[in-house]
């Protein structure tokens, strides 16, 4: 594969980027005044039908550096008959967060163009679907499992497609669609465009990168597995028994919206309902929710209507929420890669952002990998008034009074309901230990 050698120039303008007035209108309009470093080294090659192999983290303007050149091809070439049962361009995607994100940017990207798109995803009713794929769109964006589905119920045809998307390629793979790729290639033209793009990077994303991609062009936007510059991180040692109140105390002095990262969809859940007793408008998305559910939770937060946005790491790729200033992992993930894609939510387009892990000594391990994966030893902010286990742990001979007190507080002693004020300030009922 070769590399591309493009010199980033100061103040590099979309128009240099031989973008035609229609494009370049509706990128206005969305207050882009300059072309992100992924979109000057890819614009020009895909515009030139030439084949790529991106290493972009989200948040660096990755989908319009294919959406735009892929509209303006597409609308160059003569409209072809509307007979077609076979879309123009294939965009793959990971999640349906991603699916309908990406293509509410075609439709915003072309709005003056006239090409016709839809998305399919699952966990809604293939037949809406089938009749938006009956009009013929040039452009469909998909996710892997349900346009197999469409696939087999002859409701979509892929022999006419001019270029194939590979959107977060990484994550398709992790999902353990590799079989269903190759289905899907198998479809496909041979002669084709093939654009993929991978946050980060392991084997199996350079293995498909070598099986499907011709002569590609090499654009490699950050380091494999880099974290965002933009973006603060640090560790907040704790121990297990006081995270939750920790999380509430955090985000109740930041006064700011934070998303939320939990491992499981139960744990996501507790943590729903532990924020909103203390009050803070809480929202959640992870895997047991219906599609309806997620869009309404992801409304709520993007309008800012909910503070709190809890999610799992199935939720955690194709978010887009502009300005997410924080984001907390109450624990951190099993696969490291999925800590680089969690705080990829914060410090996009140039903004900064922070990142806080809170940690316990069990899941010191966890933070060993993702520190080998990143390359950086996280800065770690113990915290006054939390307990940790990290660095030294109570002995005999350094325990204090105020621990031996609050040892003897916690001894047992019968329940009763009691009003209390949370970290936050607000009240809450619950139901306490007696003190008496
Ligand atoms: P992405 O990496 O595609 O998820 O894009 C992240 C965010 O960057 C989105 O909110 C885009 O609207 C925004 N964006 C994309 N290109 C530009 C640009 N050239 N200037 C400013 N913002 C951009």
């Amino acid at each position: 594969m070769q590399k591309v050698a493009i010199q980033i120039r100061e103040n590099m303008s979309f128009e240099k980027l031989n973008l035609s007035n229609e494009i370049l209108k509706s990128v206005k309009k969305e207050g882009y005044t300059e072309p992100t470093p992924v979109q000057m080294q890819t614009i020009p090659m895909i515009l030139a039908l030439r084949d790529v192999f991106a290493t972009a983290q989200t948040g660096t303007g990755k989908t319009a550096a294919f959406v735009l050149p892929i509209l303006q091809n597409l609308g160059k070439k003569s409209k072809r008959k509307d007979s077609k049962d076979s879309p123009r361009a294939l965009i793959l995607v990971p999640t349906r967060e991603l699916a309908i994100q990406v293509h509410n940017f075609v439709k915003t990207y072309g709005s003056n163009l006239s090409l016709k798109s839809t998305v399919i995803y699952g966990g809604v009713s293939e037949n809406t679907q089938k009749e938006e794929l009956e009009k013929k769109p040039q452009i469909v964006v998909a996710t892997t499992g349900r346009l197999i589905e469409h696939i087999n119920s002859g409701s979509i045809k892929l022999d006419e497609v001019e270029v194939l998307v590979l959107d977060e390629a990484d994550r398709i793979l992790d999902m353990g669609f590799s079989k269903e790729i190759q289905e899907i290639i198998s479809r496909l033209p041979k002669k084709r465009q093939n654009l993929m793009f991978s946050a980060t990077q392991n084997e199996a994303v350079k293995k498909l990168a070598n099986a499907i991609l011709v002569q590609a062009v090499k654009v490699k936007i950050t380091r494999e597995n880099r974290t965002s510059l933009n973006v603060k991180q640090s560790v907040i040692p704790v121990v297990s028994e006081q995270k939750m109140e920790l999380l509430s105390h955090l985000i109740g002095i930041r006064n700011q919206q934070v998303m939320v990262f939990a491992r499981t969809k139960l744990q996501a859940e507790e943590l729903v309902k532990h924020l909103k007793l203390d009050g803070l408008k809480t929202v959640s998305i992870h895997g047991d929710k219906t599609q309806a559910a997620r869009l309404k939770a992801l409304n709520s937060f993007k309008e800012k209507t909910a503070k709190v946005l809890v999610a799992t790491d199935v939720a955690s790729r194709g978010i887009d929420i502009e300005l997410l200033p924080l984001v907390i992992n109450f624990e951190l993930p099993d696969n490291p890669q999925d800590y680089v894609h969690r705080i990829g939510r914060t410090g996009r387009a140039g903004e900064s952002g922070e990142a806080i892990s809170l940690i316990c000594k069990d899941e010191f391990f966890r933070l060993k990998s993702v520190e080998n994966l990143i390359k950086e030893k996280l800065e770690q902010n113990p915290m006054d008034g939390y307990e940790h286990e990290m660095g030294k742990r109570p002995t005999h001979d350094n325990i204090t009074d105020e621990m031996r007190n609050n040892a003897k507080k916690s001894q047992k002693k019968p329940y009763i309901k009691k009003e209390t004020r949370s970290r936050t300030g607000k009240k809450r009922k619950t139901t306490k230990r007696d003190s008496r």
